[in-house]
């Protein structure tokens, strides 16, 4: 087993990652800018290092810093949580280079599912199915282009392959407006990524965001851990989320579940990830694969028993996956409401002193927070404060569940999305499930 290990993030994953680390018995090592001396993690990590000043670019960003970090506490491992550079290849690299483990996928996988073109010719090639599209790049023959999206079928998107974010992307409804969608595209995908590599896929009108967790060791075992529902969304960030996605077609989901893990064993994958598809008439089609820990992991740690932060720290110390396909039993339901420190009507961001924390509790009700009255909500950073996450025997109840430990939950001295969560736990298409990608922004426009 790992020895000691380098927590290179932040904020509640970072907690959720040195509570893995103790109960595994591994030493843990906090990194921090100096914006977050007080984070709760900080004060519980074995170690402790400031990494720079307050800006991610200088702090949580930047690499020598946590290598050196690394070095001078002599950790074994470094975990990167999600964000920051945790689907970064070069860093994975780096890691590696300088005689660490990188709890994740090998650079090159990193790499290859980084670049959306790579990753969808990758699982199409190992039976998972995709948006129908254009199969690779656009090149600059407009005569070529406009056959491919007639052969298609309008609307078509136009998507940038190093995309990320929901950033890149423009969606086509007529002919007339292909050529230059195409080129506006590709400049803008060039100046923001870098890459001005564009490719072309059918627009779905109505999907519902469902993603598959997998984990797999690299030495030939892999296992998916079921669906979770993710069309609970603002701008491409999720809100609220929940597993098992409801209502999927069964035979749809049983083939979509055994492509994920034989892709994994396919492109010999390590570690924890997600396979992300829009769910349609029934069809799922595959859109991305993330290729570290996802905040909304909880959900499935709650209806499956298995412990995915865990999983990653074994499979990062060269052990076989502790469990088979057989041993993943789905028991129950859960929901996850991201807590963000943001006014609930604006969603501008709220940083400041947090005067009464009070979680909720009882059978059930999972808090991930690294929050407690007086802790400070710095402006650096992303909003997500908490997150509270409920288990019930059938969907009723994890829903009863979250109405009453979102009544509970209190935070004063800034503002949050709670009353956000209270409204859509009431929303009767939402209790029905269902509901699609657009719901949220709809119901929010009315
Ligand atoms: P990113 O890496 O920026 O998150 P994705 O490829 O995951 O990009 O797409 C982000 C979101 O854009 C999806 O969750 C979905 O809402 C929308 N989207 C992407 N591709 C399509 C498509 N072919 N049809 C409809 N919506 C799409």
């Amino acid at each position: 087993m790992l020895d000691k290990v380098l927590i290179a993030n932040r904020g509640e994953i970072a907690l959720r990652i040195l509570r893995a680390c103790k109960e595994l018995g591994i030493k843990t090592v906090a990194v921090h800018s100096q914006a977050d001396r007080e984070l709760m993690h900080v004060r519980l990590a074995d170690e402790v290092v400031c990494i720079g000043p307050a800006p991610s670019a200088q702090s949580y960003l930047h690499i020598p810093a946590l290598i050196s970090a690394a070095e001078v506490t002599d950790a074994s491992a470094i975990h990167p949580g999600y964000g920051f550079l945790s689907e970064n290849a070069d860093f994975a690299e780096q890691v590696e280079r300088s005689g660490f483990r990188f709890i994740g996928p090998r650079a090159e996988t990193i790499r290859l599912m980084g670049d959306k073109v790579s990753a969808i010719r990758a699982m199409k090639a190992a039976g998972v199915p995709t948006v129908p599209g254009s199969n690779g790049p656009l090149g600059d023959d407009d005569d070529t282009n406009l056959a491919t999206a007639r052969r298609i079928g309008y609307p078509v998107i136009i998507k940038a392959a190093s995309g990320g974010g929901g950033r890149g992307m423009r969606v086509v409804h007529t002919e007339g407006y292909l050529l230059s969608a195409i080129s506006i595209t590709r400049t803008e995908a060039h100046s923001a990524f870098g890459d001005g590599t564009v490719y072309m896929e059918k627009f779905l009108e109505k999907p519902r965001h469902v993603e598959v967790q997998v984990l797999a060791d690299g030495q030939g075992n892999a296992i998916h851990l079921y669906d979770r529902d993710c069309s609970l969304q603002r701008r491409h960030q999720k809100v609220l989320e929940e597993a098992p996605a409801p209502g999927i077609d069964p035979d749809a989901r049983a083939q979509v579940l055994e492509a994920c893990r034989n892709a994994c064993i396919d492109i010999n994958y390590r570690g924890a990830g997600t396979f992300e598809f829009l769910y349609e008439n029934g069809e799922f089609f595959f859109i991305e694969m993330n290729t570290r820990v996802q905040v909304e992991h909880p959900v499935t740690e709650m209806v499956t028993g298995v412990d995915i932060v865990k999983e990653q720290l074994r499979i990062a110390s060269g052990w076989p996956l502790s469990i088979t396909q057989d041993d993943v039993k789905l028991d129950g339901h859960a929901f996850e409401c991201r807590i963000n420190a943001e006014d609930a009507r604006t969603f501008m961001p709220s940083p400041g002193r947090v005067t009464l924390f009070h979680p909720p509790g009882g059978l059930g009700i999972r808090m991930d927070s690294h929050m407690y009255t007086g802790y400070s909500v710095p402006p650096h950073y992303d909003s997500l404060i908490g997150k509270l996450i409920t288990w019930g025997e059938d969907r009723d109840i994890a829903l009863t569940r979250m109405r009453n430990a979102l009544d509970e939950l209190l935070v004063e001295g800034i503002k949050t999305n709670i009353d956000l969560h209270k409204d859509l736990v009431r929303d009767s298409y939402f209790r029905q499930g269902e509901v699609t990608i657009h719901y949220l922004e709809k119901k929010l426009e009315s």
